[in-house]
């Protein structure tokens, strides 16, 4: 089977729908196969990157030269033994937290909703309504730039708002340990948690979620908010105006239209309200 594709258009693999290509692609599903294209790209010289679900990742319009490796397809398998659950990481964060909802397992039902890949969320330590994912997490195993797979206790990794010292390695599996409840106010909690998006957030639209990191004692989509500008757009980009920290592909949005509406909300913010705002996307081959 061939596992690598040349001169690939990006659109189809990341939430963005916009602009780049990459001169490699390749799917891995398993171990093998990604160590695979790792052996073969060490050979060539070529750089790479990963990505998961693409949710929070922009690519530029340029080519990108090096290979993308997308991690959705690795390790799809999620296993249990009385509350400890090791998920692999191409599982949607999604797809976990309503398997351990209907196994009354609790601990993730903040984060439903966040449409990452397991790998990419504990990549970011994505979060939301009080809960990280680093606060259930007992394990990462993870595939260092030697080749060599093991694992990672809680302990060795550092976690941030929205970053890790996962970077730099590849996420292949992680392990949580939950606490016991009843599955059917957890099935109510992730509704709820559902609910509470659909209502604040343009789910519907192609973006990455919140552009900008919270600032200290702030949050990005007020500040923006007070500047005037919901609503503004540069080509078919748009800032939202459901929530003013997202800003939407509305259909034909290039990269550079909404790079450049990410950087005239960053410039005008600092100009207007002294914050210099830092994004939470992952620019890539800017
Ligand atoms: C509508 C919407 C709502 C969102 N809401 C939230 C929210 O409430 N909270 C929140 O925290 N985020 C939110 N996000 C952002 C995003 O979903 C999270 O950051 C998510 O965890 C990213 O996972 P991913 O698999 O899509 O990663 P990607 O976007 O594919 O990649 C993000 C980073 O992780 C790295 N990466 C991905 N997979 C791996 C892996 N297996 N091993 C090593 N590195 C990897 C990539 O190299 C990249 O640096 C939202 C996004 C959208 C579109």
């Amino acid at each position: 089977m061939k596992l690598i594709s040349e001169n690939v258009f990006l659109k189809d693999y990341y939430f963005y729908r916009a602009g780049g290509a990459a001169r490699y692609l390749a799917c891995p599903k398993t171990i093998q196969e990604l160590s695979g294209i790792l052996e073969w790209r060490q050979k060539k010289g070529i750089s790479y990157i990963v990505i998961g679900a693409g949710s929070n990742v922009l690519f530029s319009d340029d080519l990108f030269e090096g290979l993308v490796i997308v991690l959705e397809g690795l390790n799809r398998w999620i296993i249990r033994s009385s509350n400890r659950v090791i998920c692999g990481a191409g599982v949607p964060l999604h797809s976990l937290i309503e398997f351990t909802a209907l196994s009354g397992l609790a601990g993730l039902e903040n984060l439903y909703g966040i449409p990452g890949s397991t790998g990419g969320s504990c990549l970011m330590n994505a979060g939301a309504f009080g809960t990280e994912i680093s606060d259930n997490l007992e394990k990462v195993e993870v595939l260092g730039s030697e080749g060599k797979v093991f694992k990672l206790s809680r302990e060795e990794i550092e976690f941030g708002y929205r970053k890790s010292s996962l970077d730099g390695y590849i996420v292949l599996s992680a392990e949580f340990l939950l606490k016991y409840a009843d599955p059917l106010s957890l099935r109510k909690k992730i509704d709820l948690t559902a609910s509470k998006r659909d209502e604040k957030q343009p789910v519907e639209s192609c973006s990455c979620g919140s552009v900008f990191k919270r600032p200290e004692n702030n949050y990005a989509g007020t500040l923006i908010e007070s500047c005037g500008l919901k609503g503004l757009r540069i080509g078919d980009a748009e800032v939202s105006e459901k929530h003013a920290n997202f800003i939407i592909n509305r259909g034909n949005a290039t990269s550079s239209d909404i790079y450049r509406l990410i950087k005239y909300v960053k410039d005008t913010v600092y100009s207007q309200k002294g914050v210099l705002l830092e994004e939470e996307v992952k620019l890539i081959n800017f």
